[in-house]
């Protein structure tokens, strides 16, 4: 009993410290633009910008009270009792009872958010000109996410399953291993076969862009023979570039709205910054990072996963990995709160290396009025509140990416 009020009370305080975070960042709004990015938005745009801020947050905090009190409710009302109950219904076998259950649960609550995201899509990027996913597009995606979330989350799930009724307590090792291999899979192979069942990727076409990219490359040293222009444009008029993969894998993706919205010059130096990732290590740094942390997690959950109290907390009579799975995750989550404030802060730091690898091997110039363009496109806040920054920026603001470059 005890053990399910700290859930309980793990979920609030959560829900409590976002929202006084988005309250703060949300009462700097309104705030006059730093001198040295004034030139960003012009007088009209700045009011657009400060509708879609205010919009955002409301709609931001709607969905996460609707999200609190379901989860409440599901909780109180021993919702997991009832699904364990109805998944074990279906089969004797735990591995197909926990794929049963989890199903359940993922299908329950991607119908409950469904229409949050179908709202976010087509009433608010679309009053504010961003949206260009059509209501085809946006059931595909979620038809594709299912299926994809079913086999690869299945079988995942499965194996470790698989190794905690086998090798019992150790089953973190092996669940480590095979969730290891999966990541670094992914890492290479993303780009090639995940990403195009939702995008087509073409290889940037010759011309002046391409040869001028080829023309930095070489000077810095970089094998460069995959540039891929990507359809962003088919949901969003947001832009981004980023890198993936490493070894042979390693590629570039450009989003078609960043080569339709910067020049030839700005487009560079965005990929100086980027091939600043990949030369820093931060690939791999990232990759290592993510599975150390990987490993934590399944440790600890390999010493909590066999005690009966966390069903009992759930008030499900029959302990199962699937049950303690889940008053875990939620145990974890001020663990998991504090990695991921780490993991922004070496993200940031990362941002601002490969700013300056940018400015150190091109230039500075560009990288800023190319950054200055992207938020300019994307409406993006920029007088942040620095504890909202602290905690959820996985990049610095762009006046600070400003300064750093001003240096
Ligand atoms: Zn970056």
């Amino acid at each position: 009993m005890t053990l399910f009020y700290i859930i309980i009370a793990i979920l609030v305080i959560s829900f409590v410290i976002d929202q006084i975070l988005d309250s703060l960042n949300a009462k700097h709004f309104n705030d006059p633009l730093p001198e040295e990015i004034k030139d960003v938005f012009d007088e009209e745009e700045y009011k657009k910008s400060q509708r879609y801020k205010k919009e955002r947050y409301k709609f931001g905090i709607l969905t996460s009270a609707i999200s609190l009190i379901a989860t409440l409710l599901f909780f109180f009302l021993d919702g997991f009792a009832y699904v364990d109950n109805l998944a074990r219904s279906v089969s004797n076998n735990e591995i197909i009872i926990a794929l049963v259950f989890f199903g359940i649960i993922m299908i329950a609550s991607d119908i409950l958010s469904t229409p949050f995201s179908y709202y976010s899509t087509f009433i608010i990027e679309e009053k504010y000109g961003f949206n260009k996913t059509t209501r085809k597009t946006f059931f595909f995606d979620k038809v594709k996410g299912w299926l994809m979330g079913a086999i690869v989350g299945g079988l995942l799930l499965g194996a470790i399953i698989w190794f905690y009724q086998s090798t019992g307590k150790n089953f973190w090792l092996y669940a480590w291993g095979i969730v290891t291999v999966f990541t670094v899979l992914m890492n290479l192979f993303y780009a090639r076969f995940i990403v195009p069942l939702f995008n087509k990727q073409t290889p940037l076409e010759e011309g002046t862009l391409r040869s001028q990219i080829e023309t930095y490359a070489s000077k810095v040293g970089f094998t460069l023979d995959k540039i891929f222009v990507i359809d962003g444009s088919k949901r969003s008029t947001k832009a981004n570039a980023y890198f993936s993969g490493f070894g042979s894998e390693k590629r570039v993706t450009l989003y078609d709205t960043l080569i339709k919205d910067l020049n030839e010059e700005e487009i560079v130096a965005v990929l100086a910054h980027e091939v600043g990732h990949y030369k820093r290590n931060h690939i791999i740094i990232n990759l290592l990072t993510a599975i150390i942390t990987t490993g934590f997690t399944l440790w600890l959950l390999s010493l909590f996963i066999g005690n009966p109290l966390l069903s009992e907390a759930l008030n499900v009579s029959k302990p199962s990995f699937h049950i303690g799975l889940i008053a875990f995750g939620v145990l974890y989550t001020p663990i998991s709160g504090i990695t991921s404030l780490l993991m922004n802060y070496l993200s940031r730091k990362f941002e601002y290396q490969a700013d300056n690898y940018a400015k150190n091997t091109f230039a500075a110039l560009p990288l800023i009025s190319g950054l200055k363009k992207l938020s300019k496109n994307s409406l993006s806040n920029l007088t942040p509140h620095p504890l909202y920054v602290f905690a959820h920026y996985s990049h610095p603001t762009l006046l600070q990416r400003f300064r750093n470059l001003k240096k």
